[in-house]
């Protein structure tokens, strides 16, 4: 079987040990992927830390020429990419599309370098002294990302992070990481010296040996919120800067006044696009009142009864299936437990069988109404095609439920309100925030992060943020005394 390699130093490098990687959409194992450990981990930051010094001294606009040849690369490969991603992930080609071309804005943002690093200048500040501080790179960094987003998460991090002038170590997830490798591939086309790049597969001891390294200055990291909190805590403990992602649990609020049509359609997208497999999913519409849930409901039964669901390959399909039989498990458990809560199930996708795949991990839509805030299913993240509706009086009532709960990632509000939006948007405690846009996912040239337990550490993830992540600031001070000058010995603080 195809084993998928790590790439050190600009070579695949096979491992003795393997992962399966599975296609969803038929249970079958498809590919291996390497697993790797402290020995693995111990050889990239050999080519890391000897390929930095040169990289970290090219021009930034040098820099910049291998972002804009990748980015044609990708543009040029998409085809091959998205096919990888949908076949690993069970996505549907169109939604690999989007992720992908999502990630290639991040490189886009990344061929703009040279103005980014552009430092900071004071003529004068003192008798002939000038001051300016610039931004230099860190050095060997890291990455750590999730499966629901192989291409476009990774992409978040390794083209800012190498356009700064830091060599890169990524670890993509054991589930889906072929695309991951193949984009290395075309790092090194794109004229990228060996070294800058280096992939390390496998799970959590080749995750632990990036950690403990005390070679690796920083990890920027994006999963679920458990591991995100104990990668911050031994990451920083070991002297790193970290950035931890962690997962959500995003509401919408439909007020009684919104466009119930419009609501109803943007949130099909919302809670069931990728099968609900995104951290920016909605998984909560709060409805204020009774009669907004009602409508809601209403006209998502239909929709949700008529979703094409199949293989993410296959064209036209809604939905594909879930990433592994374990998560399609754990989301059917969450389900059950809804309807053991006296939850009420108004969309069943259970028993959901697609002709021809009868071994994929495929979940139908669900749609539970009366969710209270008390059940598991309206705390935890289920990340799956699962839809909750909860019942609130007003909009303060709306907006207290959300700043109640644990995680802070994205929010919308539906209604033609601009009172209510402006009160939402400036009392909401949420990273990331949409008045009638369900999928508030920032563009590259802003930042993307959550609040409270779905984001660890100070800085969030691309745009200007990881610029300033993926460098330091050096102040510097200058004076050039004239021949002529006697200097003496001060003994007060400068001022
Ligand atoms: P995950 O936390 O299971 O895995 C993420 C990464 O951590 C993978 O590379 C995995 O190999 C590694 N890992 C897993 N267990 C580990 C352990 N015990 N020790 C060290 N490393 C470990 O997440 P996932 O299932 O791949 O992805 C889904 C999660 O990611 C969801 O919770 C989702 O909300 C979250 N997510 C968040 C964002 C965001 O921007 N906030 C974006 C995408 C996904």
């Amino acid at each position: 079987m195809q084993q998928i390699t790590h790439w050190i130093n600009g070579e695949h490098l096979t491992a003795a040990r393997s992962l399966p990687v599975s296609n969803p959409s038929t249970g079958e194992t498809i590919r291996d992927v390497a697993d790797g450990d402290a020995d693995t981990v111990a050889q990239a930051i050999v080519a890391a830390e000897a390929a930095f010094p040169a990289w970290r001294d090219t021009p930034p606009a040098k820099r910049a020429q291998v972002m804009y040849r990748f980015k044609q690369l990708l543009e040029d490969n998409s085809e091959r990419l998205v096919q990888l991603i949908s076949e690993e992930h069970g996505k549907t080609l169109e939604d690999a599309m989007g992720e992908l071309k999502r990630g290639i804005e991040n490189v886009e943002y990344a061929c703009g370098v040279p103005e980014l690093l552009k430092g900071e200048y004071s003529h004068n500040t003192g008798p002939g002294i000038d001051a300016w501080s610039n931004f230099q790179p860190l050095g060997v960094v890291a990455g750590i990302t999730p499966f629901n987003f192989p291409a476009m998460v990774p992409l978040w991090m390794y083209p800012m992070a190498i356009a700064c002038g830091n060599t890169f170590i990524l670890k993509p997830s054991e589930k889906d990481p072929s695309s991951v490798l193949a984009v290395a591939e075309l790092l090194a086309e794109a004229g990228l010296p060996n070294g800058v790049i280096n992939v390390v597969q496998g799970g959590r001891a080749t995750v632990e040996a990036l950690l403990d390294a005390p070679a690796i200055k920083a990890v920027s990291f994006v999963g679920s919120t458990p591991i995100a909190e104990s990668i911050y805590a031994r990451g920083s403990a070991a002297g790193k800067r970290v950035q931890a992602l962690g997962g959500a649990k995003n509401h919408a609020i439909v007020l009684p006044d919104a466009d119930i049509d419009n609501a109803a359609n943007t949130l099909m997208g919302a809670a069931f696009g990728s099968a609900g497999e995104r951290c920016m999913a909605i998984s909560v519409a709060v409805c204020v009142g009774d009669d907004a849930a009602d409508r809601l409901i209403e006209a998502m039964q239909p929709k949700i009864a008529a979703l094409k669901i199949g293989p993410g390959t296959e064209k036209g399909m809604d939905m594909g299936a879930l990433v592994t039989a374990e998560h399609r498990d754990k989301v059917l458990g969450y389900i059950e437990d809804g309807v053991a809560a006296g939850a009420k199930l108004v969309a069943d996708g259970r028993d959901i069988s697609v002709p021809g795949h009868e071994n994929g991990f495929f979940v139908g839509g669900c749609l539970f109404d009366q969710v209270t805030p008390d059940m598991r299913i309206y705390q935890e993240e289920i990340f799956g095609p699962v839809l909750c509706v909860v019942r609130a009086d007003s909009l303060d009532d709306a907006i207290a439920l959300i700043n109640a709960h644990e995680y802070g990632n994205g929010t919308c509000l539906f209604t033609r309100d601009g009172e209510a939006a402006r009160r939402f948007a400036d009392q909401i405690e949420v990273g990331m925030v949409g008045i009638n846009v369900p999928l508030p996912v920032p563009v590259a040239y802003h930042s993307f992060g959550g609040w409270k337990r779905s984001l660890f550490g100070d800085l969030h993830a691309y745009g200007p943020d990881a610029v300033r992540f993926y460098t330091r600031r050096k102040a510097i001070s200058q004076r050039w005394p004239s021949s002529f000058e006697t200097s003496h010995a001060e003994f007060s603080f400068p001022s």
